[in-house]
């Protein structure tokens, strides 16, 4: 019998799409133009191709505008920075996200501090994540928000807990790691912030109450590498390829969710898990923007 729960990030998502929605109707009920999402694309990479997809897609049934501006590999920083400039200044456009990674010649740091951070709904300003550690109103990164948001809509117990990060990047590990230690409800964890060049790795994943394996190497997390009941958050997402599917292909996490799944008491699943709760947030951080309800 299967003894833990899915932390169902797809059914979640689309609750929270629902109540978007709704949103999105009254403000135009009072008159106010609709939400407006811009993305920008470099080149044509596959998997890059798809997430942007997706979040158009997302743009269209809750109903904000989305605008999709395309570049080639060969795009100049300049040019790009000149992009990011008009859009910035655009009154009709709310949040603006430029999809990662982008081409070596690019510097990626310049480009997330060229993009006004009143309209950086992916939340990867330094001004944001400035915020955001101090606690002030900010547009949290996607994905670290919409984690916490699917441990809030599951009502999963997080303080006093010990909450073991494995991956400490910019956009994932980093800001989680401080949103779970903040001095709020759905925070209040103990963390430890584990990375590669962490020492005996196992021994501190064993003690964590919840592990969030934000790693970027397929299936690492085993179940030699958990306490029974933990709760694990996949963050991963590797396309690898698969005879048992019709296309071919199958998305994995960085966990091993067969082997570990019945020592949890809850897990994300990969696809369905943190994935779809990362677009969500991106349109709520879209939908705050257009409300001007955070002032940056
Ligand atoms: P990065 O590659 O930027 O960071 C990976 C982190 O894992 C680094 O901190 C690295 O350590 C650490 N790491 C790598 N190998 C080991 C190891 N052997 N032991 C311990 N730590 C290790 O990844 P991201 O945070 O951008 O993404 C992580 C994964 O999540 C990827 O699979 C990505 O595709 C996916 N992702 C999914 C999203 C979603 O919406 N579901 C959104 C964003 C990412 P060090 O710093 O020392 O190099």
């Amino acid at each position: 019998m299967q003894n833990y729960k899915i932390l169902d990030g797809k059914k979640i998502s689309e609750e929270i799409k629902n109540e978007i929605k709704a949103e999105v109707n009254n403000l135009l009920l009072t008159g106010a133009k609709r939400p407006h999402l811009a993305a920008i694309l470099i080149g044509n990479d596959g998997a890059s191709e798809t997430y942007v997809g997706h979040k158009v897609k997302a743009c269209e049934q809750v109903g904000f505008k989305s605008s999709l501006i395309r570049f080639d590999n060969s795009v100049s920083e300049h040019e790009l920075i000149q992009k990011i400039i008009e859009i910035n200044s655009d009154k009709d456009i709310d949040g603006l996200i430029v999809q990662l990674p982008i081409p070596a010649h690019i510097s990626e740091e310049k480009i997330i501090e060229a993009i006004s951070p009143a309209k950086d709904v992916d939340g990867f300003h330094p001004i944001n994540i400035g915020r955001m550690a101090l606690g002030m109103p900010a547009y949290i990164s996607a994905t670290p928000q919409g984690i916490l948001e699917l441990i809030r809509r599951y009502t999963i117990e997080t303080s006093g807990k010990h909450c073991v990060i494995v991956g400490r990047s910019n956009i994932v590990g980093k800001p989680m790691s401080i949103l779970m230690s903040q001095k709020k409800s759905y925070g209040n964890a103990t963390v430890t912030l584990c990375h590669s060049q962490t020492k005996n790795l196992s021994e501190i994943t064993k003690q964590a109450d919840i592990l969030i394996a934000a790693i970027g190497q397929p299936e690492f997390i085993n179940s030699e590498m958990i306490k029974e009941n933990c709760v694990v958050i996949d963050v991963g997402i590797h396309r690898i390829k698969s005879e048992s599917t019709k296309s071919g292909w199958k998305l994995i996490g960085d966990v091993k969710f067969d082997e570990l799944a019945h020592k949890c008491s809850y897990i994300t699943p990969v696809p369905g898990g943190v994935g779809p709760m990362t677009i969500v947030s991106l349109l709520k951080n879209t939908l705050l923007s257009a409300k001007k309800e955070i002032f940056i």
